[in-house]
C-alpha cells in the first residue's frame, strides 16, 4: 500500500468500466503514469461474471455486481431495488452484451429535419466519428452495414444461424432492413466474453508497464480547494488512504460519478465539487425499453439465444425521435422469466410483501413452457433530458425521474410502429407498462459550451475545476437512440486526446 500513497501519479481513474478502463488504457499507452481506483474486485480466476439475485451487499460485490440497492422515487413512488450495475473489474460491461452500436449524425448534431432536442452535443458529428473508428477498432467491431445508414469500419461477422436467418427473412419479408448487429469481438480470456472495459482497456493499460490497478477501492470523497482536486480518499480494503495525482478522472459510471462529487460537498463546494452550475447528477436518462418475443416460422431448428440481428427502421419515425430494435442475446428460459418478473415486483408497489418472489415460479414456469424457442428483441426508446430527473446525494445511490408525457407518447408510436410492421407475425409484447433500463444511466454530468447549463466542457473537463476531467456515460447531451458504450469509449479517446496535448 506504501507504493500506492508515496508514489506520484499522472492521473488517478476512479471506476474501471468502459470510460475509466478505455481511458487508462489510451493515457498508459502514451506514456502517462495511472493509477486505477476500482470499488468492486477483480474477478477470481476462472469466474464467469453474470447477473444474478443476491441480496447480501458483500455477496453482491464479490460478484462484481452493485452492493447496496437503488433508491428510486419514480413518477413520486418510493421504491428501492437492485439496479444491473457493475461494481468491479470492468464495471457494467462485465455484464454487458457487448452490441456496440454507433450514434447517426442527428443523434448528435441539429439539423433542419430532424432537430436536436438539446440543439445538439458539442462536439460536430464528423469529429466523434473519428473518435467512434478508433473505439471500434479497440473493441474489434465486427457486424455488417446497416442498409439504411452510413458506412462504418467493422470486421467480417461469422454467419447467422438457422434461426437468425429464418427471423432475418420473417423480418425481410415485412420490409424491414436488418443487419449483423455490431459486436465487440470476444477477448482470449478462459471466459471469453465480449472485450469489455476490463480487457479492452484496464488489461492493455497493465500490460503497457504504465499502470497500476487497485481493487477494492473506494473512492468516498474528492478533497478540493477552489479551482483544483488536491486529492482522493479511498477506503482500500476497509482502511482509509489519501492519494494524489496531477490530474483526476471520475470514470464511476453515470450514477456514481456524480453521487461522489455530490457527496464531496465542503466549505468550498457547499452543493458538491464542481457544481458551481447546479448542474451535477442532474438530466439522467435511461433508455426505455420496449421488449418482444418473436418466433422464428416454420421448423426453424433449435440454436440458441440471438444477439446478432439489429434494425434501425423505426429510429426516427414520423418526425419522432424513436430507436433501434436488436436481439437481445436471451431466450425466454424460466430462469430468465423468474429474474424479469421478480425485478417488475421489486419496483412495484407490492416490493414489500414477504415471500412474494416465491409467486413468480409458477407464471414464469408456464410462460417459459409458451415462448418455446421464441427469440427476445428489444427497442431502445431515446430518453431526454430534463434537469428534475437527477441523482442525489446519501449514502446510498438514490434518484428521482419522472416519465415526461412526451416519452410516454413517443413510447406509444414506437409500440405502435413495431406491431405494424410485424403484423402476421408470431409475436408477443413482453412489458404493458414503460420499462426503464436502468442498466443505460446516462447524462448526469453533460457536456457543453455554456457553464451556468452543463457540468464538463467539450473535452471532458471540468468547467470548475482544471484537473477534473470525466469519462464515463454521465458525459452525454441525450441518450440516443443506441446502445451507449462505443459512444461511451469514443468519448474517452476524445478526453485522452485533450489530456495528451496538455500533459508533459
Ligand atoms: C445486462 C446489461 C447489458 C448491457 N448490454 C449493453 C450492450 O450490449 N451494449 C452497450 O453499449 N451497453 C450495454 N449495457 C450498458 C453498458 O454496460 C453501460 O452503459 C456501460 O458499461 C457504462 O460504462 P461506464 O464506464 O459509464 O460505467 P460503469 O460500467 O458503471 O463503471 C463504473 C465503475 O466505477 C466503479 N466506481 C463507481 N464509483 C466508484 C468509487 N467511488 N470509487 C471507486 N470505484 C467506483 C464501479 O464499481 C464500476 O466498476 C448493458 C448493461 C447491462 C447491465
Amino acid at each position: 500500500m506504501t507504493t500506492l500513497t508515496d508514489s506520484h501519479w499522472d492521473a488517478i481513474i476512479i471506476g474501471t468500466g468502459i470510460g475509466g478502463g478505455i481511458i487508462g488504457r489510451a493515457l498508459a499507452e502514451a506514456g502517462q503514469k495511472v493509477l486505477f481506483l476500482e470499488k468492486g474486485p477483480a474477478p477470481l480466476p476462472g469466474e464467469t461474471r453474470a447477473l444474478s439475485d443476491h441480496f447480501l451487499p458483500e455477496a453482491r460485490l464479490v460478484r462484481g455486481l452493485w452492493p447496496t440497492p437503488l433508491q428510486a422515487t419514480i413518477d413520486g413512488r418510493d421504491s428501492q431495488f437492485f439496479a444491473p450495475l457493475g461494481a468491479g473489474l470492468g464495471g457494467s460491461s462485465t455484464f454487458y452484451a457487448g452490441t456496440l452500436e454507433r450514434p447517426e449524425p442527428h443523434d448528435l448534431e441539429d439539423q433542419p429535419d430532424r432537430p436536436h432536442p438539446t440543439g445538439g452535443w458539442p462536439i460536430p458529428f464528423d469529429h466523434f466519428a473519428k473518435s467512434l473508428d478508433r473505439a471500434s477498432a479497440l473493441f474489434q467491431l465486427y457486424g455488417t452495414r446497416d442498409p439504411l445508414g452510413e458506412d462504418a469500419p467493422l470486421n467480417t461477422p461469422p454467419a447467422f444461424t438457422k434461426t437468425e436467418s429464418a427471423l432475418v427473412d420473417n423480418l425481410q419479408k415485412a420490409g424491414l432492413h436488418p443487419y449483423h448487429a455490431h459486436s465487440a469481438a470476444r477477448s482470449d480470456t478462459p471466459d471469453a466474453r465480449p472485450l469489455n472495459g476490463h480487457s479492452a482497456g484496464v488489461a492493455p493499460a497493465l500490460a503497457s508497464g504504465n499502470a497500476t490497478l487497485q481493487t477494492r477501492a473506494e473512492v468516498t470523497r474528492l478533497i478540493a480547494n477552489s479551482d483544483q482536486i488536491t486529492g482522493v480518499q479511498a477506503r482500500i480494503d476497509g482502511v482509509e488512504h489519501q492519494l494524489s495525482a496531477t490530474r483526476y478522472i471520475i470514470a464511476g459510471g453515470a450514477l456514481g460519478s456524480p453521487h461522489l462529487l455530490l457527496n464531496s460537498s465542503s466549505e468550498n463546494w457547499p452543493d458538491g465539487i464542481a457544481n458551481r452550475s447546479g448542474q451535477v447528477g442532474r438530466n439522467l436518462m435511461f433508455h426505455l425499453n420496449e421488449m418482444f418475443a418473436l418466433w422464428p416460422r416454420g421448423n426453424s431448428p433449435e440454436d440458441g439465444p440471438s444477439k446478432s440481428i439489429a434494425l434501425r427502421d423505426f429510429y426516427h419515425h414520423q418526425g419522432q425521435r424513436l430507436g433501434m430494435v436488436q436481439s437481445m442475446g436471451v431466450q425466454a428460459s424460466y430462469g430468465e422469466i423468474v429474474f424479469y418478473l421478480n425485478q417488475m415486483l421489486a419496483r412495484s408497489r407490492f416490493a414489500n410483501l414477504p415471500l412474494l418472489s416465491q409467486l413468480t415460479r409458477l407464471p414464469a414456469a408456464l410462460a417459459a413452457r409458451m415462448f418455446g424457442h421464441a427469440q427476445i428483441f428489444v427497442g431502445l426508446l431515446e430518453d431526454l433530458p430534463y434537469e428534475t430527473n437527477r441523482v442525489l446525494p446519501g449514502a446510498q445511490l438514490r434518484i428521482s425521474y419522472d416519465l415526461a408525457p412526451e416519452l410516454l407518447a413517443r413510447r406509444k408510436l414506437f409500440r405502435r410502429a413495431i406491431n405494424k410492421a410485424l403484423r402476421g407475425q408470431r409475436r408477443f409484447c413482453l412489458n404493458r407498462g414503460p420499462e426503464l433500463n436502468f442498466g443505460h444511466p446516462c447524462g448526469t454530468l453533460r457536456i457543453g459550451t455554456d457553464p451556468t447549463k452543463s457540468v464538463l466542457r467539450p473535452d471532458g473537463r471540468s468547467h470548475d475545476m482544471h484537473n477534473l476531467w470525466v469519462a464515463d456515460a454521465s458525459f452525454m447531451p441525450s441518450s440516443m437512440g443506441v446502445n451507449p458504450s462505443l459512444s461511451i469509449a469514443a468519448f474517452a479517446l476524445h478526453v485522452a486526446d485533450h489530456i495528451l496535448k496538455e500533459a508533459p
